[in-house]
């Protein structure tokens, strides 16, 4: 897979190099094959084959069929999409369940619905917690559940913290209790085996650029039957759910990018996984005080949030940044926010360990040589910035006074 050179690059829950592979089965479509899919002449029948393709890798990849899937412009835009759906069907019922962990595509246009901004329908929101490692709280969500319940929205991966929310059991008690269920899979997709049709998802979303596919396309899967109105209503693409000319050079990348995914799965859960785990068992032997944000037991393979009491997340980055090593302080869309993470705070991590906390999100295209080098360089990072900082020291008082 590409790397840029020199880079050792541990963000790829922020964004994935886009494969060779990937590359390759876009060209043609940004030379030749420039037709637009809804024409009836030849280069438009020939793109809309390549549509036809990639909704039926994608459907490989998920296990559902090609017609449950519509393409959109991204994550968010599926996010968004499923989500006004339902409130759009409901009979006046507008009450939304979701978590407090959510990414901002969902988190956010759930903060529209509560306050009806940007002319959202008013809907009333219910963002259920989480326990201290980042599991789904069951009694506050069978709580929450009730009978003006329109949607349940909750992810399948944590972005920042890997950790897994229990789908199929969350969907079992939505099906049972008569609510349509959505969840957010884009950093789940690829990552762990899926197989929608057995599943009680009514929809889910998935973004290219998480699984080495182009940035710019998403997708969403609607079971076949659930009601559904679409978000952009202008033309008849995508059989009338998502108006727009179809970007058919993306569409073509995030399918042969999930055709890539189905086969990398294993990999995902055995390489990626040992990379992983020696990354955080090395880092946890070599720096006094680091733990690990979020329950270990039922995590994506590829994600390890760490938090260093006593130094600033964003002061590794930097460091680590100067040695080509490319890491996170939280979920890149939040890079920009002074706030600590939502995910950590919801989690009881105090503000100051949230602050110095580091995301590691690593991809198929590491290598475990990469990770030893990685081993070899954080952990004097964490103790030349602890040795200049007043909370440096886990036993100093100032950093006890942070985090007993
Ligand atoms: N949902 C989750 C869990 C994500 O991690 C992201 C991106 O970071 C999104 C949604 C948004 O996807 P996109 O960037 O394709 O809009």
């Amino acid at each position: 897979m590409n790397r840029m050179s020199n880079l050792i690059y541990l963000d790829n829950n922020a964004t994935t190099a886009v494969a060779p592979e990937v590359r390759e089965a876009m060209r043609p479509y940004l030379e030749d094959l420039y037709g637009n899919p809804s024409s009836i002449h030849t280069p438009g029948r020939t793109a809309a084959r390549g549509l036809d393709r990639a909704r039926q890798q994608v459907a490989d990849l998920l296990g559902c069929h090609p017609a449950e899937i519509l393409f959109t412009s991204c994550g968010t835009e599926s996010d968004e999409t499923a989500i006004t759906s339902a409130v759009a069907q409901d009979g006046g019922r507008r009450h939304v369940v979701t978590t407090r962990v959510e990414h901002p595509a969902v988190r956010n246009l759930c903060g529209a619905l509560a306050a009806g901004a940007h002319g959202r329908p008013v809907c009333r929101v219910t963002e259920i917690p989480v326990g201290a490692g980042g599991e789904f709280d069951w009694d506050a969500f069978a709580d929450a559940l009730d009978e003006g319940t329109t949607i349940a929205s909750c992810m399948w991966a944590n972005n920042e913290t890997g950790v897994l929310f229990p789908v199929e059991d969350i969907g079992t008690l939505c099906r049972d209790r008569g609510v349509p269920f959505h969840t957010d899979a884009v950093q789940a997709v690829g990552k762990v085996p899926m197989r929608l049709s057995d599943l009680p998802i009514d929809m889910l979303s998935l973004s290219g650029h998480k699984l080495h596919g182009p940035k710019g396309v998403g997708a969403l899967y609607v079971r076949r039957g659930t009601p559904f109105s679409p978000l952009l209503v202008g033309g008849h693409q995508e059989n009338g759910r998502r108006a727009g000319t179809e970007a058919v050079h993306q569409i073509v990348g995030l399918g042969q990018a999930a055709e890539l995914a189905k086969a990398n799965l294993d990999a995902e859960t055995t390489t990626v996984r040992a990379m992983r785990d020696r990354l955080e068992s090395g880092i946890l032997a070599a720096v006094s005080g680091a733990r690990v944000n979020g329950r270990r037991d039922r995590r994506l393979p590829n994600t390890s949030n760490l938090r260093f009491p006593g130094v600033e997340g964003e002061a590794v980055l930097l460091m680590l940044d100067t040695h080509g090593v490319c890491a996170s302080s939280g979920s890149a869309c939040t890079t920009a926010s002074p706030e600590p993470s939502h995910v950590l705070q919801a989690m009881g991590v105090p503000a100051a360990a949230a602050y110095g906390s580091v995301r590691f999100s690593l991809s198929v295209s590491n290598t475990m040589e990469e990770i030893e080098t990685v081993l070899e360089v954080l952990p004097p990072i964490v103790r030349r910035l602890r040795d200049m900082s007043p909370f440096g020291h886990e036993d100093s008082p100032a950093a006890k006074a942070i985090e007993p």
